[in-house]
């Protein structure tokens, strides 16, 4: 990858591989219809830094290597569609780590000088987007165990967006 190019990164968390199995079989049961995300592209973003040069990554791992937050489990369990008709699972409840593991990101990205999106954070994972209309049905809850979170670089391909993981960090274990 030439050292010069902008790379466009943001943090998040990346579902496990057995979890985006169940989760795209029961979308692919549903017809939630539209354009369907790649299974191995399902994702939770916590962080959308944008374009930025390559030499930013080192700071970048930096800062992640000082956030300080527990392990946790997430639920979604609500099927929705926001923004421009993303058809998104999301969890009813934002678990505390959660929204620390935002804070802390978001704090060391203001103190980098990475200016965020101006939107509240709206914890979601995409599985189609062009979903004009989504069928009325609830997700069977799927239970996702939280114990990483990773910097990532998404590129588009000829055969689709590609997301790289360029780095990750385990979440500590709760109580120690
Ligand atoms: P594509 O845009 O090529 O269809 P994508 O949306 O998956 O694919 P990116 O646009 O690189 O790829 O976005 C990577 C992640 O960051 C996605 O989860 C996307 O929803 C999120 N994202 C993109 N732009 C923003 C933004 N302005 N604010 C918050 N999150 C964003
Ligand atoms: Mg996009």
């Amino acid at each position: 990858m030439p050292t010069d190019k902008p790379l466009r990164l943001f943090f998040a968390l990346a579902c496990p591989s057995d979890l985006a199995e169940a989760v795209c079989d029961w979308r692919d049961s549903q017809e939630v219809g539209g354009r369907p995300v790649a299974q191995t592209n399902l994702h939770l973003t916590l962080a959308f830094l944008g374009n930025q040069p390559a030499a930013s990554v080192e700071g970048l791992n930096q800062l992640a290597t000082k956030v300080r937050v527990d392990a946790f489990a997430l639920r979604l369990d609500q099927l929705r569609t926001i923004g421009k008709d993303f058809a998104c699972l999301m969890p009813s409840q934002s678990p505390s780590p959660l929204n620390q593991l935002v804070e802390q990101l978001h704090a060391g990205l203001s103190t980098h000088g990475v200016m965020l999106d101006a939107r509240p954070f709206l914890p979601h994972v995409t599985l189609s987007r062009q979903v004009h209309a989504l069928p009325d049905i609830q997700p069977p809850a799927f239970h996702w165990p939280v114990r990483h979170f990773g910097l990532y670089c998404s590129e588009n391909t000829s055969s689709g967006v590609h997301y790289s993981e360029l780095a990750s960090w385990p979440l500590a274990t709760p109580g120690r």
